[in-house]
């Protein structure tokens, strides 16, 4: 059984790499931000201030509170890891907080329960070291430039039926003029996060939180394997996958 954590800036294709892998190697793609969306966005939880609250950071571009994150990433996984799944994350763990469970100055915007946080001092990286053993813990940082993340996020429709993602480039380049999925038939939309002036944001915060995050793996004695993002996703996913046969 292995785990495997993929990172990369927005529109790096970590979830896309991350869903090649799990078809490849019978694991589940835990894909965080998508996660969190359907918890922030779904109409039950309206009433609840505490998601309402998330549901504001998460629409603006800025990481969830870590320990948020923390608790709902660590239950799921932890029932996927009961029955007997290899799991790759897109988009997790995303603060230091998240992965180790402890307070970091990069996450100085954590408004933190303080008992909450004295008592918890382990993170996802040590339930995946205790579950999969570190030997299996594979971690995979893709990289493409802040340009590109910009002009690829901003150049996405998504299908809100089946999650199709269509890009506005080829519908120019075949002049189609397309309104609806041309896969399903649902509605196409131009995800909230991925306006120019958000995606932003998001660069920011994974530059700013998340890429501090791969130092300390290192101090911990974990191979970060770079991939350059830029390339067709067959070729980043052949790359990628040598690494694990
Ligand atoms: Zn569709």
């Amino acid at each position: 059984m292995i785990a495997i954590i993929m990172y990369g800036p927005p529109g790096s294709g970590k979830g896309t790499q991350a869903k090649l892998l799990a078809d490849k190697f019978g694991l589940i793609h835990f894909d965080t931000g998508k996660y969190i969306e359907r918890v922030v966005h779904n109409s039950k939880n309206k009433k609840n201030k505490i998601i309402q609250k998330q549901r504001e950071l998460f629409d603006s571009g800025i990481l969830c509170d870590p320990s948020w994150v923390f608790k709902i990433v660590s239950e799921k996984t932890r029932q996927l890891v009961k029955i007997g799944f290899g799991i790759v994350f897109s988009g997790s763990p995303r603060t230091f907080y998240e992965t180790f469970g402890i307070k970091h100055e990069t996450d100085a915007k954590i408004k933190k329960n303080t008992k909450q946080t004295r008592k918890l001092t382990r993170g996802l990286i040590d339930i995946l070291e205790k579950y999969y053993g570190k030997k299996n813990v594979f971690v995979f940082n893709i990289d493409i430039s802040d340009k590109n993340s910009i002009k690829r996020n901003g150049n996405r429709l998504m299908c809100s039926v089946c999650g199709t993602q269509i890009l506005n480039k080829v519908l120019k380049f075949k002049s189609l003029k397309v309104s609806k999925c041309p896969f399903c038939g649902g509605k196409l939309y131009r995800r909230t996060l991925d306006k120019p002036e958000i995606i932003k944001v998001r660069l920011k915060e994974y530059r700013e939180r998340t890429l501090p995050i791969q130092k300390e793996l290192k101090k911990r004695g974990y191979k970060i394997i770079d991939i350059n993002g830029e390339s067709l996703p067959e070729k980043v996913h052949k790359k990628i996958s040598s690494y694990l046969t």
